[in-house]
This record gives C-alpha cells, sequence and structure tokens, in this order.
C-alpha cells in the first residue's frame, strides 16, 4: 500500500465529512437526503479543477458558488450592501417574487425564448431522458424501470420538488442512486451521471446565468447603481445588524473575491480541491459566529 495514497484519502474523507456538515447542507435537512459521494465525484470531474491554468475558470466558479448558495443573486446582494440594493426590491425580470437562488430556474419572465422556467424545465428533461438512455444501453431492463426512473422525486421540474431544485444546484439526490444501485454497481452510475450532470449545468449557466446577468447589469445600471458605486460601498461598515434571514442564506459579509482568489492558487499549486472545503466551511461557520456578538 502506498502510505502517501493512504494518508491523503484519510484527509479527503475528513474533508468531505466536514464539508457536507456544512451548516447551509445541514439546514436543508438530514446528510442522508443527498448522495455525498457522488456529488464528490461529480466535482472532482471538472475540467476546470485540473486544467485551471489554461482553461476559463468560471464555469467551475459557477458551480462551487452554485452548490454553496453563494451566487450574487439580488437576495444576496440585498444582504451583502443593503445601502445599494434596497430590501422591497423583487427580480428584475419578473417583479413577481425575491430573486434567490431557487427563483434563477423559476422565474417566470415574460420573454419566452428568455424564460428560465422552460429553460430549466426541459433541460431537466434533458438530463433525465439523456441518463435513462445510457443506462438502457448498457443493460435490457423492461418499461417498469423506466417508469420508475421517471417518477423519481428528483425529476419533479413541474413543481418544482426541494429535491429537483437541490439536484439542478449540484445535490445528487441519495434516492436517484439507491433506485440505480438496483441495477447498476456504483462506479458505472457516477461515470453515467457525471458527464450529463455536467452539460445540465453548463447549459444552466449560459442560458440562465449568463442572460440573467446581462440583463442584470442593464438594470443595476438604470437604478445608478455602477461599478464605481459597488467600490466606494466596500469602504462602508458593514450593517451592524443581522437579520435572521441572513444566518441561513449566504457568505453576506465575506467577500466572494477573497475566496476565489485564494481557492484558484491553491489550484495552481497542485492542492487537492477537497483541501480546499475545509477553508469554505470556515468562511460558512464565519456568519453564523457573528450572529451571536
Ligand atoms: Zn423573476
Amino acid at each position: 500500500m502506498n502510505i502517501r495514497h493512504f494518508l491523503r484519502s484519510i484527509a479527503d474523507a475528513r474533508a468531505l465529512l466536514s464539508f457536507y456538515s456544512i451548516a447551509r447542507f445541514t439546514a436543508l435537512g438530514s446528510p442522508s437526503l443527498f448522495d455525498w459521494a457522488g456529488i464528490h465525484f461529480c466535482l472532482s470531474q471538472i475540467k476546470g479543477f485540473a486544467s485551471h491554468k489554461n482553461g476559463r475558470p468560471e464555469f467551475w466558479i459557477f458551480r462551487i458558488k452554485l452548490l454553496l448558495d453563494m451566487l450574487p443573486t439580488l437576495t444576496t446582494l440585498q444582504q451583502r450592501k443593503p445601502y445599494l440594493y434596497f430590501p422591497d426590491w423583487l427580480c428584475p425580470q419578473c417583479n413577481s417574487a425575491p430573486e434567490d437562488l431557487n427563483h434563477l430556474w423559476t422565474c417566470p419572465y415574460i420573454l419566452l425564448e428568455l424564460n428560465p422556467c422552460l429553460t430549466h424545465r426541459s433541460e431537466v428533461v434533458k438530463f433525465r431522458d439523456l441518463c435513462l438512455s445510457s443506462f438502457l444501453s448498457l443493460k435490457l431492463l423492461d418499461s417498469t424501470f423506466q417508469t420508475a426512473f421517471c417518477a423519481l422525486d428528483c425529476w419533479d421540474y413541474e413543481t418544482p420538488s426541494p429535491s429537483c431544485l437541490w439536484l439542478t444546484r449540484g445535490l445528487l439526490s441519495a434516492h436517484l442512486t439507491t433506485f440505480l444501485k438496483q441495477n447498476f454497481p456504483l462506479s458505472v452510475i457516477y461515470k453515467i451521471i457525471s458527464p450529463l450532470f455536467n452539460d445540465f449545468q453548463v447549459k444552466l449557466y449560459g442560458d440562465i446565468w449568463l442572460c440573467r446577468n446581462v440583463f442584470f447589469h442593464a438594470w443595476e445600471e438604470s437604478q445608478g447603481i455602477s461599478a464605481a458605486s459597488k467600490l466606494r460601498g466596500l469602504s462602508s461598515k458593514p450593517p451592524i445588524a443581522i437579520s435572521s434571514q441572513f444566518h441561513n442564506s449566504s457568505l453576506a459579509t465575506v467577500s466572494q473575491d477573497s475566496w476565489i482568489s485564494w481557492i484558484s492558487s491553491s489550484i495552481i499549486r497542485g492542492g487537492s480541491w477537497i483541501s480546499h472545503l475545509d477553508f469554505l466551511r470556515r468562511l460558512t461557520v464565519q456568519p453564523l459566529r457573528i450572529s451571536f456578538w
């Protein structure tokens, strides 16, 4: 046995344990709802992790932020910079609900070709059907498999179900792998799902998040929120009062740029990606500590 690999695997297991113990995940429910080994596998397959020096890191930053609910949605910005983003502002695209993470996929924006809700639905269907056809190509299974697979809660894009929204975020449902394990070994399940999951999130990134960003920046300008006013905000004191809503959601007081530059430099140095998670965990508990002061 290679002792270095052995110690590395222990360190990775410990980092994975602290990762899924992060408050933002435990707030969703029992850790047993999610397939953490599968989530780990899918994340470690992101090309950006391996080719950061040559590749574009934007997509993997999107995936990590999405997973950790750190994307700069309006709700997050309202918490981070309440002096720029007023708390009663709703989603600029539909003006019907606060723009939080889940709203990105359920926003009923009026223009059909740019409607995030319709795009999300069609991408979930595509992801589900590609998974199904890939598994069926490996093994001859009767129609009950197909029916039961499509009826899994994580594919319920109509409601959408919490597990469908969690899947969108990158949290692989335990019930999905438990179901597939009846017919396939875990290694095959992950190998099939991982690239399709990546393609699914690439579409979310390109067709929903980037489009939303273009619209959002135009909206910010119309509200008089310029790059300069955001920079000025950095020198302001953060608000002393922290609402109870704030505790549950995101890293409002932590500069996102600081952890991105940290994680990028660590990857360039060749560190194991999972060792970064301990850093993320420390960031995550920080707002909770503040809340007790
Ligand atoms: Zn909306």
